[in-house]
């Protein structure tokens, strides 16, 4: 998908620190290491609390942690808009914000959540990011997987990135977010490592990320 002549600009939008890494990472980095020109914008951003309103991380952490996975991924160029954690808006507010950073990078390929996921953040992600997209030919929405979301229903997935070269970065990524890590521990990126398999044999390789089109233009 990335062997390209042509230089790419891909954009991934994500509402929490991670959920990009987990979702696409592989993805991500093995664009970078081909050349290719990868943003990554975050909704959120500010500090983030769970279902109990316990914090779980500071914004200063929040953003330490989204700066260092974005680089491990070889990812230089990063937007954080700020919106609240677990008040994502499907509004004009986020939409136009989108939309201005899509005019201005231009993107060849974005990636966003599922639309059937179950958090309410991801969802309107999801339903902004195609929104603000509604003159780009190519939209690809990235598998759902717990803690970064559960979708109800079932994934197609009909795009697949051998990452088995950008695995590791991949994992490195997660352990960035040190807070997640605390959280959730190896069993946490144990299972993104096995559903990265589980798709690579699907594929016929080690590891794969895999994806459901929104819209997808094909350059011949
Ligand atoms: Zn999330």
């Amino acid at each position: 998908m990335f062997d390209t002549y042509k230089k790419l600009n891909i954009l991934a939008v994500g509402a929490h620190g991670d959920d990009i890494e987990l979702a696409c990472g592989g993805t991500l980095a093995r664009a970078t290491r081909s050349g290719h020109n990868v943003k990554m914008v975050l909704v959120t951003g500010k500090e983030s609390n769970d279902h109990n309103e316990l914090p779980i991380r500071t914004v200063d952490e929040s953003q330490q942690e989204v700066a260092k996975a974005s680089a491990i991924l070889g990812v230089t160029q990063l937007s954080i808009l700020g919106f609240e954690d677990m008040h994502v808006p499907y509004s004009i507010d986020l939409i136009g914000k989108l939309d201005d950073i899509i005019c201005e990078f231009k993107p060849d390929i974005i990636f966003t959540h599922f639309v059937f996921d179950t958090h309410q953040d991801h969802i309107r992600t999801a339903h902004s990011t195609i929104s603000a997209a509604r003159r780009q030919n190519t939209i690809l929405l990235y598998e759902p997987i717990n803690p970064s979301g559960q979708g109800y229903v079932a994934f197609r997935p009909q795009v697949y990135v051998d990452i088995s070269q950008t695995i590791d970065q991949k994992v490195e990524s997660l352990k960035a977010h040190h807070s997640q890590y605390l959280k959730y521990t190896d069993k946490w990126v144990d299972a993104v490592t096995a559903r990265a398999k589980f798709r690579g044999f699907e594929m016929g390789v080690n590891y794969a990320e895999c994806f459901e089109v929104v819209r997808m233009e094909i350059k011949l």
